[in-house]
């Protein structure tokens, strides 16, 4: 039987408070089920629906929340104009056999004088942390908070938001949350360009020259792996083609430790090839795996 408490969106059960998914998650418990978890801001494609089919691969249950989080962003940021569009984001998750959405009001998720945050430490400030103040701060205590109510087994990120992967692993890691954390491989369009909710900002000309950040990525990942460049050198070229394709500003382009994000030099250890850069007023981020071979 389902909760009367649940709400209803395209034939999907919806839980808007903390106490009806907890009622909801205790029921599957008590069915022995085991419950994966899909945060989301909403605006959903085929990237989301990928990180719900590990959820279900891992879990017999799986929640997708929307919940477009004030917190991780800044005063001059896309919090108001973020797209959002719950009715057929619901229809996507029915189609991709996710259980329960969890929409809650900002309002259900912070009180007015709630005050406690998550600092994720050092490796929060490099890269987005340096061009986004207090972002992964707000990230790390929405995914905390999330992880809490819900009692998830298991909670799966894509890794389109490496950083953010990374972050919520350290945090989980380092306050004991006990839930697994699932990277999920980045879902792309067929010209490369990482789908994105804010790819629908993009004009005409702007989605044309869009695929240049990923294609540069792997050219200077490649660059790297074949020793043909140094990271320094690979990260100069980089921001030259980005620069020739339309993008500025370009807030970075940096070769790091695939786990703690602190920027290396060379190969002895797995990397990643991050970069964040601007078409007009869309700002886009990718990265790519550089290993030695
Ligand atoms: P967002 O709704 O943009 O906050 O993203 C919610 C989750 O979906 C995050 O874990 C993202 O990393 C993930 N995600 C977004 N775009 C993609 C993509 N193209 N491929 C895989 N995962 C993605």
């Amino acid at each position: 039987m389902s909760d009367p408490s649940l709400d209803t969106v395209a034939s999907l059960p919806v839980a808007r408070s903390v106490a009806a998914l907890r009622r909801q998650v205790a029921a599957w418990r008590r069915a022995g089920k085991s419950v994966a978890l899909v945060p989301t801001m909403g605006a959903l494609h085929r990237g989301h629906l990928a990180l719900v089919d590990r959820g279900r691969q891992l879990c017999t249950r799986t929640v997708a929340s929307i919940f477009v989080n004030p917190t991780q962003f800044g005063p001059n940021e896309d919090f108001a104009r973020y797209p959002r569009d719950e009715a057929g984001d619901a229809a996507m998750l029915v189609g991709a056999g996710c259980d329960l959405l969890y929409a809650p009001a900002v309002a259900e998720m912070y009180s007015a004088d709630a005050a406690a945050t998550i600092d994720p430490g050092p490796i929060a400030a490099g890269l987005c942390g340096r061009f986004r103040p207090g972002h992964f701060r707000g990230v790390a205590t929405v995914v905390a908070k999330l992880l809490l109510q819900s009692g998830a087994d298991v909670a799966c990120f894509g890794e389109k938001d490496y950083q953010q992967l990374q972050v919520i692993r350290r945090v989980v890691r380092d306050l004991d949350i006990p839930a697994r954390i699932e990277g999920v491989p980045t879902v792309r369009e067929a010209d490369g360009l990482a789908l994105s909710s804010r790819n629908a900002f993009l004009a005409p000309e702007q989605r044309v020259a869009a695929p240049a950040l990923h294609r540069t990525l792997r050219e200077a990942a490649r660059r790297l792996m074949a020793g043909e460049a140094t990271a320094a050198q690979a990260v100069a070229t980089a921001h030259l083609a980005l620069a020739a394709a339309g993008f500025a500003p370009i807030d970075y382009v940096e070769v790091c430790d695939a786990e703690t994000l602190v920027p290396v030099q060379g190969l002895d250890r797995p990397a990643r090839i991050l970069a964040a850069a601007w078409l007009g007023s869309t700002r886009l981020i990718d990265n790519v795996e550089a290993r030695s071979p």
